[in-house]
């Protein structure tokens, strides 16, 4: 399987498996367009949408797909019956599609609803885990949050991160403003500017490279504990996530 990113609006990327046949599975595809432009360009098939969340940035494309293609199996959590999917999953769920198995795993916080699709070594998450972040919390808690992350974390290291959106530059100045001095943050901040500079992508990240610079999957950090606790008397991994996402959602 040959993994794809395709740019859509401002900041999102529309991810896309092909096989060596030229099928193809299409991950959130908020616009139809340029979906079908790279379709046409590679001469791939469609053969299946995999849905994260309900939002218009990751499904405003899918009933336009679908009349193209009346075939295609649309996966998606029940937050998005109504726009498109014809084949409702839950978690736990293993979905085989071409040689591939997809295992889903729900992860609220973003939206109740929230969905990840983990085919080894590809997760498909969505607004949940973005490189060096979280999504934000339009229907879900922290907790709901925070107990996602510890389902991600748990998946091996060389996991490969495909998220939503193109958010790691300013996640990276977010986590610097907290821990100015942490050696890993400032080399990867170094490394996704000359990427940005270049207008290239800084995605798939690796659970790997996530566990070093992804402040909200380091909530047991000593140095982070500390840091914080110059403002606030936090110990729990749950109240210091907490913490994180309301400084984020301020920065
Ligand atoms: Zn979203
Ligand atoms: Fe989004």
């Amino acid at each position: 399987m040959n993994l794809n990113s395709i740019s859509a609006f401002q900041d999102n990327y529309i991810w896309v498996l092909n096989d060596e046949h030229g099928k193809c599975i299409i991950v959130d595809p908020g616009d139809a367009q340029p979906v079908l432009k790279t379709i046409e360009d590679n001469h791939w098939q469609p053969e299946a949408i995999l849905l994260t969340h309900h939002h218009n940035d990751h499904v405003g494309g899918v009933k336009e797909l679908l009349k193209k293609f009346p075939g295609l199996v649309v996966y998606g959590p029940e937050e998005t019956q109504d726009k498109g999917t014809n084949r409702v999953v839950r978690d736990g769920d293993k979905v085989n599609i071409l040689k591939y198995e997809f295992s889903v795993i729900a992860t609220p916080g973003h939206t109740l609803g929230h969905i990840c699709f983990y085919s080894k070594p590809y997760l498909f998450c969505g607004d949940t885990m973005f490189s060096g972040g979280c999504g934000r919390l339009f229907e879900g808690t922290a907790e709901n949050m925070y107990d996602s992350f510890q389902k991600l974390n748990k998946l091996p290291a060389d996991t490969l991160i495909c998220c939503a959106h193109e958010y790691t530059l300013s996640n990276m100045k977010f986590s610097l403003s907290i821990l100015s001095d942490d050696e890993e943050l400032n080399r990867y901040c170094r490394k996704v500017k000359e990427l940005r500079a270049k207008n290239h992508s800084t995605l798939p990240s690796s659970l790997a490279i996530e566990r070093k610079i992804n402040l909200f999957l380091r909530t047991n950090d000593v140095d982070l504990k500390e840091k914080i606790n110059k403002e606030t008397s936090l110990q729990q991994p749950q109240q210091i996530f907490a913490w994180l996402r309301a400084k984020k959602d301020a920065f």
